[in-house]
């Protein structure tokens, strides 16, 4: 279900734009509606008071835990079960963070990510999008929300901007800490860059990996064509217009891109651009070919690349994208449904 159609349902039973909200306010931020009854009974429209708990459980059941998964650096990987029987999985985050996912499967086929080895199964609604981390408040304070979880949001773009837009507003999180991650689709530039004043503008990472743009082609088969250079610019005009730096994301694969070739392509690429790049050692997976580097390694590399002035941090994946183990649980739980 998209979000426009349980607000045009809304606005059938006679709800106006703050009765939306004020209904809206409490899926999101996963109030119960035993809190507020009072106000809630003196507020809304008899109607839409009368529909309100069947509407909630319907919300409710668009995203439903299957399991909990908790790492030992305190995040957690949640399977989530949506209406129809499939499942998407999203990461509860340090520091009161979420990952969502916006697809379920994805066509950009990046070569280290078990989520691409399917191509694209379906695309989430907004109404889903929204439910996982209405669904994650019901764990743990959510005041981050970064769209790096299975699939690729400039491909769902209609329904993962119809989401950011409630999510920063009766979802009460701030505009810079809803991150829109793309590969890199000029379409996405030009409606992110479109956002106009007062409506709800996200910040953005982009998946760079390399500084060449064969290896690039390569690791990331189907995403459009942009070089690094190109990728770089429109990160650039994006921080510049929305003034949130972009997170320039890059898995770290061991002896595929972390030689000094790289470092010098960093450095020429991202030295004095407004933003920061994300180091994120790759979780290796058995079923893929590919080597996390040693903690070590990943340490020094981003070390030398902080002395030469691009500003790095190194982090340990809990589950972005970018990992490559997202998209490992869905496929283990369905390789156990078809057993
Ligand atoms: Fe898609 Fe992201 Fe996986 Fe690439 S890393 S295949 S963009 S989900």
């Amino acid at each position: 279900m998209q979000v426009s159609e349980i607000q045009r349902r809304l606005t059938e039973l006679g709800a106006n734009a703050a009765h939306r909200d004020r209904v809206l306010r409490h899926w999101v931020q996963a109030i119960p509606l035993s809190q507020g009854r009072r106000a809630l009974e003196h507020y809304l429209p008899l109607a839409v008071r009368e529909a309100l708990p069947a509407l909630m459980a319907e919300l409710q059941g668009l995203a439903r835990l299957r399991s909990q998964h908790p790492g030992e650096d305190g995040s957690a990987r949640l399977l989530v079960d949506l209406a129809d029987g499939q499942m998407v999985e999203s990461v509860l985050l340090l520091r009161e963070g979420l990952c969502v996912s916006s697809q379920l499967g994805c066509a950009v086929g990046c070569r280290f990510c078990m989520t691409g080895r399917d191509g694209l199964l379906r695309q989430l609604s907004s109404g889903e999008i929204v439910a996982q981390v209405a669904l994650a408040r019901t764990l743990r304070p959510v005041k981050k929300v970064v769209f790096m979880g299975m699939g690729e949001p400039a491909h769902n773009l209609d329904n993962v901007l119809e989401a950011i837009a409630l999510l920063g507003t009766v979802g009460n999180i701030g505009h810079k800490n809803l991150v829109f991650s793309t590969v890199g689709d000029p379409r996405a530039f030009e409606r992110l860059m479109a956002v106009g004043g007062g409506a709800v503008k996200p910040a953005l990472a982009l998946s760079l990996h390399t500084s060449k743009p064969a290896l690039r082609e390569q690791l990331l088969p189907r995403a459009p064509r942009l070089t690094p250079a190109e990728l770089v610019e429109a990160g650039e005009r994006y921080a510049r217009a929305s003034g949130y730096p972009v997170q320039y994301q890059w898995t770290l694969l061991d002896g595929i891109n972390d030689g000094e070739d790289e470092l010098d392509g960093i450095v020429a690429l991202l030295k004095g651009k407004y933003g920061v790049l994300n180091m994120i050692p790759y979780n290796s997976v058995p079923e893929l070919p590919y080597v996390r580097p040693s903690w070590d390694k990943a340490r020094e590399i981003a070390r030398r690349l902080h002395q030469r002035g691009v500003l790095t941090k190194l982090r340990d994946s809990a589950g972005q994208d970018v990992d490559g183990g997202c998209g490992q649980l869905r496929a283990r739980a369905e390789q156990g449904r078809r057993r």
